[in-house]
């Protein structure tokens, strides 16, 4: 080794020993007769001081040296004159005995400082010096914590980790894929695996009756806010099983990381069924760190003078306590809010109940103190609270109730950093109805199980069908989410039958899968977590991005390797392609 110890290691305990330290260079300081250089490596920042006048040689070779360069210093540990109690090597410095450059560094376009001037774009372009800065570099120790605990969590109860094909077939469900050209086969095509969904199911046909794998999978969406083509999956499936053995188990893998990785006991998960998540908050990921659920009020503000809600399929408020001190210009802002173009709403009702026992509202033309006084009493709300409404036909206007919700949590403070509610939403419909294309598409994929007890529906009214499928949903993100699989060859078929597959294009896409499944096909099911995301969700940000070495921007570029991009025309001609000029 060129180092006998790293710049995150020396404390006082080694007061007067030799040490080798290699690094980069992060500060150069001068005071009076003393040269300073903080000295930094993937674990820490010693400072190396440097005596001008005993040392001049050293102090001469060390004005040459700038920001990022590479050296490698040997000295002695001595206790520090004034001390830096904010990092852990703060008691002490090196006295420089020899100093050597290990490599010169080109002035770094931005300051791989916490806080660094650079703007994002710049930093990914140049994002091995992003990664020498501590957020990004803690971000990816914590997902190496997370990935090694999941490991150790799984393999402890007899997963086995297996590896899956990256390049497969391409499949007309879900997400576009990701071609890839065969050369060998000209005018033929790979895809990359959205997910090893198929693979894993033929996993458990073939007896490994409980896998894992910590796998890359790329979709080629259109990208919206924090997303990647490119992602990572805990992806896990288990034969001879129910869906609550499924939970059980994935629940155990949460305390388990949770406790090895935040020390924090997470309290037993939830559940609530997809029905009562859309009525009551109108989302299928609802963040439970606070309450404020729907209220229905159609009965109490229906068959009144006010055509809005009488025409109204669903007329649905929540209750924000302690808000009737909201000024007219606050109640003005979240009104605008809900008016938003994302979110499209044509107006908001608002009921205040005043200290003194009486209520005001937008809409007293049309309602007397009683009809209010109902209103309140329906919504739980007392002297103090604020009722906020919306109406319109079901679905949106549960949409757009959940994202004001969301907003009054934010505004009231309820939605805690550091406070983790998990939750299961469990009961999914099987499938949902396309108006645009006139069909049927699977909820989760086509590979999910109705509830046995709704088999017969599927011909009578296929829409009414749940299924064994699951999400789990951490502070209103969804992390994860699997289902119970068919696995009889018949009922597969049927299920590519009601989603509009002739028999010839099920067995010309998914012949392989119906052929396994005629030779001993166990019960099983599974479930995939977005990696990424649950690193993120972990450390309370927003972004996936943070927790990717070497993520793409928001129009699925690399701009440091600059990808993708053209390729010789040689290359095309392998592979039997010719680019539409
Ligand atoms: N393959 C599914 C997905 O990627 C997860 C699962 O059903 O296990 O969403």
């Amino acid at each position: 080794m060129l180092r006998t110890n790293t710049c995150g290691e020396l404390n006082l305990d080694h007061v007067g020993q030799t040490v080798t330290l290699c690094g980069w260079i992060q500060k150069i300081r001068k005071l009076g007769g003393m040269t300073f250089i903080d000295l930094r490596d993937r674990y820490g920042i010693t400072q190396l001081a440097i005596n001008s006048e005993t040392h001049e040689e050293f102090a001469k070779k060390v004005e040459k040296m700038g920001r990022e360069w590479v050296i490698k210093v040997t000295g002695t540990v001595t206790e520090r004159y004034s001390k830096n109690k904010n990092i852990p090597t703060g008691d002490i410095e090196i006295i420089v005995d020899a100093i050597d450059v290990l490599n010169e560094s080109a002035i770094p376009p931005f300051t791989i400082e916490d806080e660094s001037d650079g703007g994002e774009e710049l930093r990914l372009k140049y994002r091995y010096l992003d990664l020498r800065r501590n957020p990004v570099k803690n971000n990816l120790i914590f997902r190496h914590k997370m990935g090694i605990e999941i490991r150790n969590y799984l393999n402890n109860i007899g997963f086995l980790d297996i590896e899956t094909p990256f390049l497969i077939r391409s499949t007309p469900e879900g997400a576009r894929d990701f071609i890839v050209p065969s050369r060998v086969s000209p005018g033929e095509f790979y895809a990359l695996p959205q997910s090893p969904q198929t693979f894993k199911q033929l996993l458990m046909v073939s007896g490994y009756d409980r896998y894992f794998q910590i796998v890359r999978c790329f979709r080629d969406e259109d990208l919206r806010a924090d997303r990647q083509p490119e992602f990572t999956q805990i992806d896990c499936e288990m034969s001879f099983i129910e869906q609550e053995d499924i939970l059980n188990t994935f629940e155990g893998l949460m305390q388990h990381v949770f406790k090895k990785v935040k020390n924090i006991d997470i309290d037993p998960i939830q559940r609530i069924t997809y029905a009562d998540a859309m009525r009551l908050y109108g989302s299928d990921k609802p963040d439970l760190r606070f309450g404020m659920e729907f209220v229905e009020l159609n009965d109490v503000m229906q068959h009144k003078d006010f055509k809005i809600f009488n025409e109204a399929e669903l007329v649905v408020g929540v209750m924000a306590k302690g808000c009737a001190h909201y000024t007219r210009k606050q109640l003005d802002a979240l009104t605008d809010f809900v008016r938003r173009p994302q979110i499209g709403a044509a107006g908001l009702v608002y009921v205040l109940c005043q200290p003194d026992g009486t209520f005001k509202s937008s809409v007293d033309k049309f309602y007397d103190q009683e009809d209010l006084k109902k209103v309140a009493q329906k919504a739980g709300a007392e002297a103090g609270d604020l009722i906020l409404i919306l109406s319109g036909k079901t679905e949106k206007t549960q949409k757009q109730l959940c994202e004001l919700r969301l907003e009054m949590g934010k505004q009231l403070g309820l939605r805690q950093a550091g406070v983790y509610k998990l939750l299961w939403v469990v009961d999914f419909p099987l499938l949902e109805w396309d108006d645009e294309t006139n069909r049927f598409y699977a909820k989760h994929h086509m590979f999910t199980a109705p509830k046995p007890e709704h088999e017969a529906l599927l011909d009578t009214n296929p829409i009414a069908v749940n299924a064994n499928a699951y999400d789990l949903v951490i502070n209103g993100t969804e992390v994860g989410g699997g289902s119970i699989r068919i696995h009889n060859r018949n009922l597969q078929n049927k299920m590519f039958q009601i989603l509009g597959f002739s028999q010839e294009q099920a067995d010309y896409q998914f012949g392989f899968m119906l052929s396994a499944f005629q030779y001993g096909c166990p019960p099983h099911g599974g479930i995939a977590f977005g990696f990424d995301r649950l690193c993120s969700v972990l450390s309370d940000t927003d972004s996936i991005r943070d927790f990717i070495a070497f993520p793409k921007n928001n129009s699925a570029r690399d701009t440091m390797v600059n990808a993708p991009a053209a390729v010789e025309n040689s290359q095309l001609d392998e592979l039997s392609i010719q680019i539409k000029k």
